[in-house]
């Protein structure tokens, strides 16, 4: 007798995925998202996790080190190739529409359909190509990668090509945020919000926390814990103007404040992996910080956290720029390990050895951390003092400033750790620059000498309400010729359209700019202009959603006309 062939899982269509995605492009009450974001996962099943995925432009969740490998560029030839529209015209089209999704769906629609009856996609079937996708790797992958993405075009509607060209790239465009995602796995399974985002900022990824949610419910999402090489969401710090305004939130304990890159070391039976504070594993670019926690952590398992910093021989503390030209480098790492020495700074101690330290007290964490390490030449404790003077802590900040760090660190010695978040259990204080970190929107190609290199950058601060970018100024001045150059390599992949010397860019880079004056003005969206803005350094530590508000941006408006 024949066997029956075993059931293949076939779950949703592609298309009826985009459907939504294309109904909450059009929907502005966040509410109502929710709801369509909720009705979706709920019908999901075995589809779930990429449909949350997808909804937030992913095809791998944030902690998967996978990419696509199909930059803005390619795609833009795909797309030329596949409905036989010259480069130029689809690069028209994409400056026209102001995204690339739209313009290819727009290009799609005129294209005359060659074939009559398409077989439908499945988005399990997408998502397992894309993934294919990310394995190629050597000689001739790009090619291959271009003919597979024309492929996958020509096998959709136009509206599953604009979903599909935006979820390569990388940007899905459709609002759902954190909070909204949060709020509608929430709802579709019937769990607390707040479990929901527990247990997100210790997973970091949506994606199971929903499958979760699905298969054992609050229960289930209550037994997540910390997992090893899997960073958790750092703890975030707030701003205070003086020693004292620290003294009267609760901090006791001062440290010295590095100017370098936040880490998280995940340890393991000997093996370290290094985050950022972006939650990117940079084990590969600092080879010298795992080697150097190997040796002095003593701990089975831990996850601890410290401050890595750029230093000269004499153990001074180098500038950011420095440390910065350690983090996207991919090749020749030997060169930079010698040419650029770190030491890291440990503060904290979240996990050790099975038990997840975070709601303990900072008392206890820090007792924790000097059980397990021991100082050596490129790992050491932050210093650090306790006192509830002002007198002696205001010393030990001016220490600090004279040995070149940015400042201090104040912080809560009975306070948890609360990952993502900015609780108010740990603060920074600086002189005041009234520097800002903004996200480049767009820039204009030099003239003369600087004809190759992109200047005059378009500068936006954040809309905390709706999370988009607001414009705020031109900055057309501090960058050195060697930054200009960096400037310009890293935002070339990302420019979206050209319009003469205009480019409109993705926005993915912050820089520091500090500037003489901030003003009213109606000429930028933030409705604020900066008067002389000026590079300071550009800062890839952090995402463009770190970048500063326009809150922060009105309260220093404030402060200045105060001081006028
Ligand atoms: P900011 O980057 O200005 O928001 O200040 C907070 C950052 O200071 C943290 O994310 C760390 O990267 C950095 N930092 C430097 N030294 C310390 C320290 N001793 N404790 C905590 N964070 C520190």
């Amino acid at each position: 007798m024949l066997k029956s062939p075993a059931p293949v899982f076939r779950g949703m269509d592609f298309a009826a995925v985009a459907e939504t995605l294309s109904t909450l492009e059009e929907t502005p009450s966040r509410l109502e998202m929710t709801e369509i974001v909720a009705s979706l996962l709920k019908s999901s099943g075995r589809d779930l996790r990429t449909v949350v995925l997808f909804i937030r432009g992913r095809v791998f969740p944030p902690w998967d080190p996978r990419e696509i490998g199909v930059a803005q560029k390619s795609m833009i030839k795909c797309v030329s190739t596949a409905t036989g529209t010259p480069a130029k015209k689809v690069e028209e089209t994409i400056a026209a529409l102001g995204d690339t999704g739209l313009a290819a769906e727009a290009l799609f629609t005129k294209k005359p359909q060659t074939t009559l009856t398409k077989k439908k996609m499945s988005l399990a079937e997408i998502h397992s190509s894309l993934e294919k996708m990310a394995s190629w790797e050597g000689k001739g992958t790009q090619e291959k990668k271009g003919r597979h993405v024309i492929e996958l075009l020509n096998s959709v509607s136009p509206n599953e090509v604009k979903y599909l060209v935006r979820l390569v790239l990388g940007e899905m465009r459709v609002g759902v945020g954190e909070g909204i995602m949060r709020d509608a796995i929430a709802k579709a399974f019937g769990v607390p919000a707040a479990e929901a985002e527990r247990a997100f900022s210790l997973i970091n990824d949506y994606s199971e926390v929903a499958e979760i949610a699905r298969t054992k419910g609050e229960a289930g999402l209550k037994k997540i814990g910390i997992l090893l090489f899997r960073p958790l969401r750092p703890m975030l710090a707030q701003t205070v103007h003086s020693v004292q305004e620290a003294l009267d939130n609760g901090c006791r304990a001062w440290e010295y404040k590095y100017d370098g890159m936040r880490i998280q070391a995940h340890i393991k039976n000997g093996e370290v992996r290094v985050f950022t504070r972006r939650l990117d594993d940079v084990t590969h670019q600092f080879p010298d910080v795992a080697e150097a926690i190997k040796n002095t952590v003593t701990a089975k398992e831990a996850i601890i956290e410290g401050e890595t910093v750029a230093v000269d021989e004499s153990e001074r503390p180098r500038p950011f720029q420095f440390l910065s030209r350690r983090i996207k480098r991919k090749y020749k790492i030997d060169e930079m390990v010698r040419d650029i020495p770190v030491i890291t700074y440990l503060f904290d101690c979240m996990y050790l050895d099975g038990k997840n330290l975070t709601t303990q007290k900072m008392k206890g964490r820090r007792a924790a951390l000097n059980k397990i390490v021991t100082e050596g030449n490129h790992v050491k404790f932050s210093r650090t003092l306790i006192t509830n003077s002002a007198d002696k802590a205001e010393s030990f900040y001016k220490e600090s400033l004279k040995l070149g760090h940015e400042g201090v660190m104040a912080k809560n010695l009975g306070a948890a750790y609360k990952p993502g978040s900015r609780v108010g259990y740990m603060y920074k204080l600086k002189p005041v620059t009234e520097t800002l970190d903004l996200v480049i929107v767009a820039a204009e190609w030099g003239e003369g000498r600087r004809a190759n290199w992109l200047g005059s950058y378009l500068l936006a601060c954040r809309d905390p309400d709706t999370n988009e970018f607001l414009s705020i100024g031109r900055m057309a001045t501090g960058a050195k010729d060697e930054q200009l150059q960096y400037l310009t390599d890293t935002l070339k992949p990302t420019i979206e359209f050209q319009k003469g010397k205009f480019v409109k860019l993705r926005p993915t880079l912050v820089v520091e700019a500090g500037y003489q004056e901030i003003q009213k003005s109606p000429t930028y969206e933030s409705g604020y202009a900066l008067r002389f803005p000026r590079l300071i350094t550009i800062r890839e530590d952090r995402a463009p959603e770190e970048c500063d508000s326009l809150d922060r941006v009105a309260s220093l408006h404030e402060r200045f006309t105060a001081k006028k």
